[in-house]
């Protein structure tokens, strides 16, 4: 099977081809890395000396039977409809959003909706795009109390980490960071508030590098992710209820929805979520109704010190597991749970299902 690669080298790419690695779902394939801006340039070691192909060549892209695309909406937008056009018809396993929502395609998160997967390969479906970070980890996180049909509605609030806009943004971050201490470093002191108005000078500073953010994000935070849609919601935050209900194929949707935030963590996104329950069950069965929906989920006993140990993106970066705790029943009502989770959106936000793709259609095909 040739398969090839575009944009392998950014931050979704990169930790795909980390976990190709590490599952060695190289061997058996063979793989042909694209790139958009160095065509001829070293491709990674496992394309065998070849150089890297020009990713906007449709005669070298049609020779693959699998594309799997980390390279963006942009690109997407541009070169999809050209393929198809042209007739080829492989398959196309994407990390942008730009194709998630048409018909032709299913947005693949297996521990969830394998069954969706495996019908639309069925149909016939060549179209399979990776779900929004956020959404695909809430997910993975709460798919034991959707599959049960027990939730009548969900707000989730987010707490983004910056490599969710990518590696550009996440160098951004730490320039900033260096920036924000570097006033200390050179006059250190013990007196806080100084330091203070030397940190909050610092930020308001117009030597800040802001290029890719806008603001600062060190030591603040964006309460605004993506474009803006009618009715007052960002589009990250409209992804919520569209795809995953579309994910889930529920029908009635599940109303879903809330605020989405970028905060000033490396990697993993963390949500804070009041679900509206359709009755009262006890937390000691949803915990059950949790736990037993795949073995990534790890339900974390409502308690201080599990809960600072376990729930935060330092525990969690770089790991599959997607912990899900401060469970309690809200003051609201008994119907209204409380839960609070953390999930590494490079692992099951992005990269995990793209690779588990290829996996499934390489046992589709034989
Ligand atoms: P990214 O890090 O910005 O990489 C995309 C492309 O940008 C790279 O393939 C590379 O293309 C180019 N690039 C420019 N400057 C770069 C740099 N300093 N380091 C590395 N590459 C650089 O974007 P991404 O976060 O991987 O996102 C890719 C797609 O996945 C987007 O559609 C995004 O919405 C989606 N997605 C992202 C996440 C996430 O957590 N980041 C999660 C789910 C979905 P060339 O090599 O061709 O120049």
């Amino acid at each position: 099977m040739r398969v090839g690669l575009i944009g392998w080298r950014g931050m979704v790419g990169s930790v795909l081809l980390e976990r190709m690695r590490e599952e060695s779902d190289f061997s058996g394939i063979e793989p042909v890395f694209f790139s958009t801006s160095n065509a001829g340039g070293a491709a990674p070691q496992e394309a065998g000396g070849a150089p890297l192909r020009d990713a906007r060549n449709l005669k070298d892209l049609s020779s693959c039977e699998v594309l799997i695309s980390c390279q963006g909406g942009e690109y997407t937008t541009e070169i999809y409809p050209l393929l198809r056009k042209s007739s080829w018809g492989g398959y196309w396993i994407d990390a942008a959003s730009t194709l998630r929502m048409s018909d032709d395609a299913v947005i693949i998160l297996d521990p969830v909706n394998a069954d969706v997967i495996r019908q639309g390969l069925a149909r016939g479906i060549r179209t399979f795009a990776g779900g929004n970070c956020t959404v695909s980890l809430m997910l993975m996180a709460m798919v034991g109390l959707f599959k049960t049909d027990l939730v009548e509605w969900v707000t989730t609030m987010t707490y983004q980490a910056a490599s969710g806009a990518g590696a550009a943004k996440m160098l951004e971050l730490v320039k900033q960071m260096e920036w924000l201490s570097d006033p200390t470093r050179k006059s250190p002191s013990e007196n806080a508030l100084e330091v203070d108005r030397m940190v909050i000078n610092a930020q308001r500073s117009t030597s800040l590098p802001v290029t890719e953010f806008g603001v600062p994000l060190a030591g603040s935070l964006i309460p605004w992710i993506d474009k803006e849609m009618p009715g007052g919601q960002t589009r990250e935050e409209w992804k919520g209820m569209a795809e995953g209900n579309k994910i889930l194929g529920l029908d009635p949707p599940v109303p879903i929805d809330g605020i989405c935030v970028r905060i000033g963590t490396m990697r993993c996104h963390s949500q804070a979520l009041t679900i509206k329950l359709k009755k009262d069950v006890p937390i000691a069965d949803i915990e059950q109704l949790l736990a037993g929906a795949h073995e990534w989920i790890r339900v974390i006993p409502n308690t201080k010190e599990s809960s600072v140990r376990c729930l935060t993106p330092t525990a969690v970066s770089g790991t599959l597991n997607v912990p899900i705790g401060r469970l309690h029943e809200l003051n609201i009502g008994p119907e209204y749970l409380g839960a609070f989770t953390v999930g590494d959106q490079l692992l099951w936000g992005a990269a995990e299902p793209l690779r588990r793709m290829l996996g499934i259609l390489r046992e589709h095909l034989g």
